[in-house]
C-alpha cells in the first residue's frame, strides 16, 4: 500500500516555482482577494501566503469590508485586474450573496486566473485543452501523476458534482483517458457504483463516512475532503485505518490534497510570465 504524500508533489512543484521565478522581475505579484473576515478564508490566506512567499512570490493581499457593495467591490476588482504588476488573482470564496460571481467570473483576465474561475479557463478544459482549473481537481491530478498512477482507460468515479471539485477533475480525468462517473448525493446504491472502480476521489465533507467496503480490491483512494472528527482531530470522508486494509495507494487527511493544492497557485502563477 502507497501513501500518496502531499509533501513530496508540493515540493517538487515549490522547485519549479522557484525556479521559473529567478527569472522573472520582483514587481510582478500574486493579488489575494477577500471580502470579510470569515475566519476558514483568512486560515487559508495565511497559510497560503507563507507557502508562496517561500517559494519566492510576492504575495499581495488586497481585503474588503464585507459590507462592501456589489459596484463599488466590481470597481476595485478590476483596478486590481488591470494592474500590470498582479500577474495572478485568487478571489477567495465564497463570495458575500450581493456580489455577483458571474460579473467577476467574466471580468478577470484568463491568464491572471489562479483558481479557474472564468469560464473562458472552463471551457478550454471541456475542449482537453490548457486552461487554469481550480486548483484542488489540479492538485489530484499532480499527486496521480506524480506517482506514476496508470489513468488511460481506468474506470474514475468521483463523488462530488461541484464546479470547484467533481466537475473540473471530470475535465481533467477525461484528458488522460479515464472513464468518469460522477455521483452525488441523490446518486443511488453509491457503494454499488465506488466498489468497481480502479480510483475514487472521494470529497463529499463528512467525517470518517467511507471504509472499505466502498471500494474494490487494490482501488486508489484520494480522498479530498478536510473535516474535524468528534474529537476536533483534522481527517477525511474516509475510514484510513479501514480503507488502508484493501486501497493500492491512498491520500492521507491532514498531509494529502490540502498540501499541494496551494502550491497549485504558485504552479500557475509562473506559467504565464
Ligand atoms: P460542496 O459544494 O458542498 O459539494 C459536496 C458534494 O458532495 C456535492 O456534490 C454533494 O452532492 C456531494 N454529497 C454530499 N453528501 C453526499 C452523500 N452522502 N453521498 C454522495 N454525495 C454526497 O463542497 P465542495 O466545495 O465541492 O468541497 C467538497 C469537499 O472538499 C469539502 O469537504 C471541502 O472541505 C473539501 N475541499 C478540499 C480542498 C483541498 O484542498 N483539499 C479544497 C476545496 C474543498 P449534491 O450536489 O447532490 O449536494
Amino acid at each position: 500500500m502507497v501513501e500518496l504524500k502531499g509533501k513530496l508533489i508540493a515540493d517538487r512543484i515549490k522547485e519549479e516555482v522557484s525556479s521559473k521565478l529567478e527569472k522573472a522581475p520582483s514587481s510582478y505579484e500574486l493579488a489575494i482577494i477577500r471580502i470579510g473576515d470569515n475566519n476558514d478564508q483568512v486560515t487559508y490566506e495565511n497559510s497560503a501566503k507563507k507557502k508562496l512567499s517561500e517559494a519566492g512570490i510576492n504575495v499581495q493581499s488586497y481585503s474588503f469590508d464585507g459590507n462592501i457593495s456589489n459596484d463599488e467591490f466590481y470597481e476595485n476588482f478590476k483596478q486590481i485586474n488591470s494592474n500590470e504588476n498582479v500577474k495572478g488573482i485568487l478571489l477567495l470564496k465564497p463570495l458575500p450573496s450581493n456580489i455577483d460571481e458571474i460579473r467577476i467570473a467574466e471580468t478577470i483576465n484568463p491568464r491572471k486566473d489562479l483558481d479557474g474561475i472564468s469560464p473562458y479557463n472552463f471551457y478550454k478544459a471541456c475542449q482537453g485543452k490548457e486552461g487554469n482549473l481550480p486548483c484542488t481537481p489540479v492538485a489530484v491530478l499532480e499527486i496521480l501523476k506524480g506517482y506514476n498512477i496508470e489513468l488511460k482507460g481506468k474506470n474514475a468515479v468521483i463523488v462530488n458534482r461541484s464546479l470547484v471539485v467533481g466537475k473540473s477533475l471530470a475535465m481533467l480525468l477525461l484528458k488522460e483517458d479515464c472513464t468518469v462517473t460522477i455521483c452525488h448525493s441523490k446518486t443511488q446504491n453509491l457503494k454499488e457504483i465506488t466498489s468497481k472502480a480502479d480510483i475514487v476521489i472521494f470529497a463529499i465533507g463528512s467525517p470518517k463516512k467511507f471504509d472499505s467496503t466502498y471500494i474494490k480490491e487494490g482501488a486508489v483512494v484520494i480522498d479530498v475532503s478536510i473535516n474535524q472528527d468528534e474529537n476536533g482531530k483534522l481527517c477525511g470522508d474516509c475510514d484510513y485505518e479501514s480503507m488502508v486494509t484493501k486501497a493500492s495507494a491512498i491520500t492521507p487527511v491532514p498531509g494529502g490534497v490540502g498540501v499541494v493544492t496551494s502550491m497549485i497557485l504558485g504552479k500557475h502563477f509562473v506559467q504565464n510570465l
